[in-house]
This record gives structure tokens, sequence and C-alpha cells, in this order.
């Protein structure tokens, strides 16, 4: 019973209904690639958020009521609508933010994936356990949902990133409000279907869209007991302030600045093959993006040559064409930032050896060409904060010390590589960095290991899990003489 999208939306999804927002105000879609408005959504205001919040707080005695074996089975059927409906949650994607198809796969595909291993959590959750105290005394330990939970994601994996809240927190037996980026919000109503059509009840899940401000209104919305957010390090910082205000426990996924670390006996070729998942992928848009390389002096001639030719290698531009590796930005405004960084680099002294300016034949969309700085120093803007770009640093160092002080030399820890031929060197050297996850030579996490994220890149642990969303009761039940006992007996 799927309807068709409508590109220009006036409506929210609240209580199970697309209804008509209250706000009149509008936030306009538009195609990276062509610069085309493609919609636009509702910039919801506090009495949507209102609406949504009443309506989320209303469903979930039922929802929790419903069982984990009964959310399971309904997070099963919404990854199933999910595969059903995958052409056109990417077709929407590519409209929005301009993703090369090989990334908008990888989104949809990760996406399915979260609500299938949601599922399994859901139906494997043991609602109560009794522990019993030296005295013999029993405790029932109860796990009940937290509450509403307010979803924030952001636009450059929308639907995975968005999945990683909502299906663990729909696992749990909490309500969610979803607030999609602006950039990225005309997916989010085809989700809305997917899950009303797999049998998620009325007011399970809303969506409200709009900006930051809309955003900041639903943080600071009494209704909601838990935020997760995923976004840039400053904005998380706002975040973090108006959770402060309520006390509302906070998960954020924040901002990286990854590293690739080339020991001295490492294999380049190997290394230039990750550039397009690990280092630049989605024109450095990824929070992991390795977008630092930090190599022995002695190899730094070779790599740079590598790097250049491998990006010069990729086929840059129109993302729906299927063979594309690099397409535009996902704005203008990110474009413009992206400029902002490399007129940084140029002015700190950084060398430029490729890129660093708009492609020819690509003045209309926000297309930035593959850029590479060498002689980037860790006290350079470029070095240090975010760019969210095309754009490689390559840094030499003469000791690992050297290393593991540049690996180090950010406000960052999300996630990085390191690449030796000695799995044991590399293993050794890992354990040095400051970072929640580094990949060896370029292997692939595992989703079922799950690591925190460091520093600045992460506020209450940065990963969604659905213990995250519970809180434990315990319900301590009389002996004897209450009076008289103590734990010990
Ligand atoms: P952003 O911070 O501008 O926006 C993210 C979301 O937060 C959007 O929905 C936005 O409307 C909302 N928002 C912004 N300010 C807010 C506020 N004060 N209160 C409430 N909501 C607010 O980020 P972006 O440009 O959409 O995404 C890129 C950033 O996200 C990068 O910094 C990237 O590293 C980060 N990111 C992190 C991860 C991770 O897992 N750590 C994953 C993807 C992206």
């Amino acid at each position: 019973m799927s309807t068709a999208i409508q590109h220009d939306r006036s409506d929210l999804f609240i209580g199970g209904e697309f209804v008509a927002a209250d706000s009149t105000a509008r936030l306009h879609a538009i195609n990276p690639a062509t610069e085309e408005r493609i919609g636009s959504i509702p910039d919801a205001n506090e009495r949507d958020i209102d609406r949504a919040v009443a309506a989320a707080r209303a469903a979930l005695p039922g929802w929790r009521r419903a069982g984990g074996a009964a959310r399971s089975a309904i997070l099963a059927r919404v990854a199933e609508g999910i595969a059903a409906r995958a052409e056109e949650l990417k077709d929407l994607l590519l409209l929005q933010n301009g993703a090369p198809r090989w990334w908008r796969d990888q989104d949809v595909t990760i996406t399915q994936m979260l609500y299938r291993q949601a599922s399994m959590g859901a139906g494997q959750l043991e609602d109560e356990t009794l522990v019993e105290a030296p005295n013999g005394g029993k405790t029932l330990l109860q796990r009940e949902p937290i509450g509403v939970v307010a979803a924030i994601s952001p636009w450059n994996a929308p639907q995975a990133l968005l999945a990683m809240k909502v299906a663990n927190a729909l696992a749990a037996g909490c309500t969610v409000v979803a607030k999609p980026s602006p950039e990225t919000s005309l997916d989010c109503y085809l989700l809305a279907e997917i899950l009303r059509d797999a049998g998620v009840p009325s007011g399970v899940f809303n969506v409200v869209t709009g900006g930051p401000a809309t955003g900041a209104a639903l943080v600071a919305h009494p209704g909601i007991a838990k935020v997760s957010f995923t976004g840039s390090t400053a904005s998380g910082k706002a975040v973090a302030r108006e959770c402060a205000n309520t006390l509302k426990p906070l998960i954020a996924e924040l901002g990286g600045k990854s590293a690739a670390v080339l020991l001295d006996d490492a294999d380049v070729e190997l290394f230039l093959s990750s550039i397009q998942r690990e280092g630049l992928p989605f024109s450095g848009q990824a929070c992991f993006c390795n977008a630092r390389i930090i190599v022995p002096r002695k190899m730094q001639d070779e790599v740079v040559a590598g790097v250049i030719a491998t990006l010069q290698s990729f086929r840059f531009g129109d993302p729906s064409d299927d063979e594309t590796i690099m397409g535009p930005l996902v704005s203008a405004r990110q474009k413009e930032r992206v400029e902002g960084y490399i007129r940084s680099g140029l002015e700190e002294g950084a060398v430029l050896a490729l890129g660093g300016n708009t492609p020819t034949g690509f003045d209309k969309g926000y297309y930035v060409a593959p850029t590479v700085f060498t002689g980037v120093t860790a006290d350079m803007k470029i070095f240090r904060e975010e760019i969210f770009g095309p754009v490689f640093t390559v840094s030499a160092y003469d000791t690992e010390e050297e290393a593991v002080m540049l690996h180090d030399a950010t406000d960052f820890g999300l996630s990085g590589s390191v690449y030796s031929r000695d799995l044991a060197r590399a293993t050794e050297f890992s354990r040095k960095l400051s970072t929640g996850q580094l990949l060896i030579n370029g292997q692939r996490g595992a989703p079922n290991a799950l690591r925190d994220f460091y520093k600045q890149s992460a506020f209450g642990g940065g990963v969604d899990r659905i213990g995250g969303f519970l809180l434990t009761k315990g319900i301590t039940q009389p002996i004897g003489d209450v009076k008289m006992k103590t734990i010990f007996g």
C-alpha cells in the first residue's frame, strides 16, 4: 500500500499518518549535481514538535507491552521493506546528496543489516532477571525502555545513520521522533511508509523535518527522554549544552579527522587500493575517512605519486553515472567550506600537489577537484580540522614516536588505519594510537565488534546499542523482618 513520493512536501509523519505541518515555512532541496530545485520540506515549528512528541508518548505503553518477540518480527519486516524499496530510496538519495552509486548501495545495504540486527536483538531481550543477595533477599531487575527518543541525523549516509538510532531504539521498546537532515529528508518520508507498511504501530515512529532550530527545539522538548545525535562536533556541543539544561542523556557520534599511517614496510599498492573506500569516500564526506596520510619521509615521494595517480584514475563527475567514483559535494555551503580550507592550506604554506580548484566543465553543481596537499604540519588548520571534502593532507615523519604524535595531534579519535606487512608490528603500533577504531591494512570493520569513538568524535560512547535505550529498575522483595536485615544478612 505504498504511495508515490511527492517531492514537494507540506506534511509530516505523525501518529502513523502524513498530516499537514502547522509550520508554513519551507526548506528547498537542491540537486547537488545540477543545482536544480527538486522539492521542499516543512521547516517544522514547536507546535509540530509538540504533536510528534505527544504521539510518540501515547504510543509508548503499547509498544513496550508488545514485547521483544513482536517488535523483532516487525523490525524484520522493516528490513524486508527496505530491500523491496531499495531502488526508490537510492534514487531519492542520488537527487538529494549526489552520492555515487557505490555509496548509495552501501548506505541502503547497511540499513537493511541494521534493522535485521535490531530484530535479532529485540528477540533476545530479557525483560527481567532475578538477583539473589547473600541474605537470601531477591531483587527483580527489570529493563524498561527509556521513553521517547529524539533521533537527529546528517545527510552523508542518511538511511544507515538514522537506522542505527531508530532500529535500536524501537527494538528496546522506545518510540521515536526522527529529525533528518534538511538536505536528505525526502527519503525519510519513504522510510516512514516502509515502517508503517511493516506494521510499526501509529505513533511509534514519527518524522519532523527542518533545520538546526527544529533539531534544537526537539532536543529541548520535555517529553524527550533521550537524544541520539549524529553530526558535526560543533553541533554536537550545542546539543550537549541543551541536554545539560534538563540532564537528558545524549549519545552523539560526531566529526572525525582520521589518518592512515604507513609504517616503513607498508604495502603501498594495498594502501592505494583503499583510497576509494577509506581515503576520500563520497568525496571525503564521511566521518571515518582517512583524510590525513602519515608516511615515512623516505617513502613520501612514492606515496604522493601513487595517491595522485589513483585519484586521477577515478571516474569523476555525474553521480547518476553508475561508474562514477567521486561526484559533487552536497551543497553550495559545503563547497564554500572546502574551498575555504584549500585557501587556508595555501596561506599556511602547505604545497598543493593536485587539484585545489573547480575542475573544468563543472561550473554547474558543487564540484571540487580531488586535492592533495604535501608538507602539511601538525599546526596547520587543514591538518587539525575536519574538512569533509576531497582533500588529502600528506605529512612525513622520521621516527615512529613522531608518527604517533602526528596521528594524535587532533581533537578527534574516530577511526584510522595502519599499514604494515608485519601484522604484529601493526597491532602493537595501533595500541599506541588515540582513536576508537583501527583498521590494519584497510581491513573493513566487523559490525559486531562494537567499539567507542574517542575524544571529540563522540559523547556518551558514540555508538547506538539496544542497551543504550534501556533503563534498569531494581525491585527488592522483603524477606523476614525488614527492619533488622542488612543486605549481608
Ligand atoms: P550537522 O551537525 O550540521 O547536522 C547534523 C544534524 O543535526 C542535522 O539534522 C541538523 O539539522 C541537526 N542540527 C544541527 N544543529 C543542531 C542543534 N543545535 N540542535 C539539534 N540539531 C541540530 O552535520 P552535517 O553537516 O549534517 O553532517 C556532517 C557531520 O556529521 C560531519 O562532521 C561528520 O563527521 C559527522 N558525521 C559523524 C558520523 C559518526 O558516526 N561519527 C557519521 C556521519 C557524519
